[in-house]
């Protein structure tokens, strides 16, 4: 790997109680050259049993203290993120793949929601409501839920750590952090930082190891009162399922299938931006990715001649090289989805305008690929494809591109292009997505509620929203006050 400024960021232990501790068995490897990074524990049930423990014992404390105190914690961890931007970003590109532009702008998306949070800490609070008798007072208190298990996925390893960690520690909860195994270090190197930063011991604890049996005792351990998970809508329902049992609150991020709709009052040369935006970001690999694109008839053409130009020249290969724009897919796994849904649309009728195979180079890069003559039949209609795929469907009328965009079980988030005022408010109304970008294909920010409807999910993170996930609301009734005179 890279050498970093600061060679402590590099941590290969898991993080429980103030310390890290295991010993170091499975590896983490680099994506792009199979390069062997590190290796960390598998701290199993036991460890995972510890961590809450370590967290239950802090919280006391942590939401005893002034949200001052914990806001002055969250800043000085913001500042020394941000120092550590390029380390950072070294850590995220050589286990994740992504290219270091990329990745020096997630740490810095990640970054701001510490910062974000940091200021919210101070803004959290209750009411008094009319009440209903005039010698009583109706109270509402919000208090931290408790003990919280987050479980990350790997396509953002620094900013799905911090979306949650952050509005968490915020609220006075504590936490216990699962990222996944593919890229832990980004989140342990966040650990030590939050350690350099002041955080007590116990209040933020990082478990490294076998997903299901730390799972199991993340989503049943009394104490842990939420679970906040972004992965896959199939794992979110197990989560869910086994959470039910002590009846934890979860906030789940889950899986989308998002269209990408260009309207033939668009402005085309835009749209193709958009598109390249929502679509190649993490060489598709997120949940907002566009996955369906629906051309109108009449601009077809056009918007197919542009894409596929502007496509040829987003540069395949190693993240640290100059220019790359896509880096490798997360594993051998991603390619064979890619391949099996450009197999399965081509064999129905999709025609391969650019790209459509593995790239020269090996591995698990991809060339990016676009078809066209896409149908609601083929297999990439309904699954997300996670992968740089643009497939482009052609529509004509504004009713049946909105009933096909609805077509499927998740809500995340959609897109659409278009210049005429009365049709943005009714497709932006018409959408069944908990995000829409109209006219943008880029709406992550952490001043914004992101999340989905349906089976993409149940909350919200970003924002003053954020937060409430955090806060359980306790309605105080006091009597015998008399009455005002
Ligand atoms: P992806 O397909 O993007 O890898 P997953 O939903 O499989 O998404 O993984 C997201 C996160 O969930 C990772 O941290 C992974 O280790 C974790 N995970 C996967 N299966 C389980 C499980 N049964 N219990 C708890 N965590 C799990």
């Amino acid at each position: 790997m890279r050498p970093l400024i600061d060679a402590d960021l590099l941590q290969n232990q898991s993080y429980i109680g103030g310390s890290f501790v295991g010993e170091p068995r499975l590896a983490v490897t680099n994506p792009s050259t199979g390069e062997l990074l590190a290796q960390v524990p598998d701290v199993g049930s036991a460890g995972a049993e510890e961590a809450v423990d370590a967290a239950a014992t802090a919280l006391p404390g942590w939401a005893g203290t002034t949200a001052k105190n914990r806001s002055a914690l969250l800043r000085r961890w913001f500042d020394l993120i941000v120092g550590s931007r390029t380390d950072l970003a070294t850590v995220l590109t050589s286990e994740q793949g992504k290219p270091f532009a990329e990745a020096l702008g997630e740490i810095d998306y990640a970054a701001s929601y510490v910062e974000f949070y940091a200021e919210e800490a101070k803004r959290i609070s209750g009411e008094v409501l009319a009440a209903h008798r005039a010698d009583a007072r109706i109270m509402v208190l919000r208090q931290p839920v408790g003990v919280v298990a987050a479980i990350t996925p790997w396509n953002f390893p620094a900013a799905m750590v911090t979306r949650k960690v952050a509005p968490a520690l915020a609220a006075g909860c504590t936490v216990v952090l699962k990222p996944a195994p593919e890229t832990p270090l980004t989140a342990l190197a966040l650990a030590e930082l939050a350690r350099r930063a002041g955080l007590p011991a116990g209040v933020l604890n990082v478990v490294t190891g076998d997903a299901i049996a730390i799972g199991q005792v993340l989503t049943t351990h009394r104490d842990i009162r939420l679970v906040g998970f972004t992965g896959s809508t199939e794992v979110g329902k197990i989560l869910m399922r086994q959470a039910a049992g002590t009846v934890k609150k979860v906030a789940l991020e889950l899986g989308g299938n998002a269209p990408f709709i260009v309207f033939e009052d668009a402005d085309i040369e835009a749209a193709v931006e958009g598109a390249i935006v929502s679509k190649f970001r993490n060489m598709g690999q997120t949940c907002v990715c566009t996955n369906r694109i629906y051309v109108h008839d009449s601009v077809h053409d056009a918007f197919v001649a542009r894409l596929t130009d502007r496509m040829r020249s987003l540069q395949v290969g190693d993240g640290f090289a100059e220019g790359v724009m896509q880096g490798p897919l997360v594993n051998e796994a991603a390619v064979q989805k890619v391949e099996a849904h450009i197999a399965d649309a081509v064999q129905k009728g999709a025609a391969v305008k650019l790209g459509g195979r593995r790239h020269p180079r090996g591995g698990t890069f991809f060339e990016p690929t676009v078809l066209t003559g896409v149908t609601g039949e083929m297999t990439l209609a309904r699954e997300e494809t996670f992968g740089p795929l643009a497939p482009v469907f052609r529509f004509i009328d504004e009713d049946e591109v909105i009933v096909a965009a609805n077509a499927t079980d998740t809500g995340l988030a959609a897109y659409f292009y278009s210049q005429n005022a009365a049709r943005l408010f009714r497709v932006m109304e018409r959408l069944q997505y908990g995000m829409v970008g109209v006219n943008t294909g880029m709406i992550s920010t952490e001043l914004a509620p992101f999340g989905g409807i349906k089976e993409s999910g149940n909350s919200r993170e970003g924002s003053q929203y954020g937060i409430n996930e955090f806060l359980d609301m306790k309605y105080v009734c006091v009597g015998g006050v008399g009455s005002a005179s």
